[in-house]
């Protein structure tokens, strides 16, 4: 929920140009919107993102550190 979330404030998928975090990885695109960087956010994979493209083994429920820097900046 808390990754839908994320969605609905306007984050994409921390690895949305690779998704890495999914078994068939691939690019999403622009998805219509494009995306920008978060001063201060990761540029690499960021494994334990809640907004990773699919949950993993080091996903948690909770916005990691990056997350929740990304949220404060942007709010
Ligand atoms: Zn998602």
């Amino acid at each position: 929920m808390a990754h839908e979330i994320g969605h609905a404030i306007g984050f994409r998928h921390t690895d949305f140009a690779t998704r890495e975090s999914c078994i068939r990885g691939g690019n999403e695109g622009q998805a219509g919107v494009g995306a920008i960087y978060i001063d201060g956010s990761p540029t690499g994979a960021d494994t334990t993102s809640l907004m990773q493209a699919c949950a993993g083994g080091n996903t948690t429920s909770i916005f990691n550190r990056n997350d929740r820097r990304a949220i404060r900046k942007v709010y």
